[in-house]
């Protein structure tokens, strides 16, 4: 069956409807780009999946079970991950360090610091991220802080990752290298065991990599089709 299942989800803020009638699913492997103008809603349903908001109605299904989360914690205990741009990582902390942040507590173990390093930077290497796990995180570019934390999601086990705008800060070369690395990451490195949705308000920022496009509108989905079915030229 389908990674995600999506049936018939409304959300309204008071009597502003900001997701309306969604339904959609999604296999393993597949990378979503979640386009639409600001406001159309995007930002609320992957919210909603996340496990931040309750959808006033409809109902979601994850790895075949019918999931009602009641926090962000227990949908990244089920595999749902949503990545931050800038609040992902701790600047102040060295990269080993945060990757094992959100490892320890899950796992109920302790690490000592030397095979955490080793880890690291086994782990990182085998994801191609070239970046010294010495390094604090705010030494980091942009680009690369987003590969470690989207690299870090998939080693906890997510199998949906959840990008909202994740190259809205970056440079140009930089979104590209970050979303490249995504696309290795669900299509190689990860291939069957993960999917991604990349929320983003231009569909030419994510038409490249992703595998299929939805488009929302007014809070719903008014177009859902494979991107290579899709004229580059919208
Ligand atoms: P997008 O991510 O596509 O920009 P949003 O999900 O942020 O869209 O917003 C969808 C609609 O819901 C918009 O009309 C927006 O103004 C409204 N909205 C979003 N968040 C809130 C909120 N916390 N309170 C009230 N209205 C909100
Ligand atoms: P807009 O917000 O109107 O799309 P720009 O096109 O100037 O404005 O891009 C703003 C940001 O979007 C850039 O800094 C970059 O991070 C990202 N971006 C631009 N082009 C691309 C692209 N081809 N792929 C991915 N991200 C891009």
């Amino acid at each position: 069956g389908p990674l995600l299942r999506v049936k018939d989800l409304h959300k309204y803020y008071g009597n502003t409807p900001a997701v309306r009638e969604v339904s959609f699913e999604l296999g393993y492997g597949e990378i979503v780009g979640l386009v639409g103008d600001n406001g159309a809603g995007k930002s609320t349903l992957v919210k909603i999946l996340a496990g931040y908001h309750k959808p006033d109605k409809g109902e979601i299904y994850f790895k075949g079970k019918k999931v009602e989360f009641n926090s962000p914690y227990e949908a990244r205990r089920e595999g749902i991950e949503i990545v931050y741009q800038d609040l992902a990582l701790i600047s102040t902390m060295p990269i080993y360090r945060n990757i094992y942040l959100a490892f320890e507590p899950k796992r109920g173990i302790f690490i000592d610091k030397k095979t955490m390093k080793e880890e690291a930077r086994k782990f990182l290497k085998s994801m191609g991220i070239d970046v010294d796990p010495n390094k604090l995180a705010g030494e980091l570019s942009g680009g690369q802080r987003q590969m470690v934390a989207i690299a870090r999601a998939l080693m906890f086990q997510a199998n949906l990752l959840l990008l909202d705008e994740p190259t809205s800060a970056l440079s140009v070369y930089e979104a590209r290298e970050t979303l490249n690395f995504v696309s290795r990451a669900i299509k190689d490195t990860y291939r069957g065991r993960a999917s991604a949705i990349i929320v983003s308000h231009n569909i030419h920022h994510v038409y490249s990599v992703a595998t299929r496009i939805l488009v929302m509108d007014q809070g719903k989905i008014v177009l859902d089709i494979p991107s290579k079915e899709m004229s580059p030229i919208e």
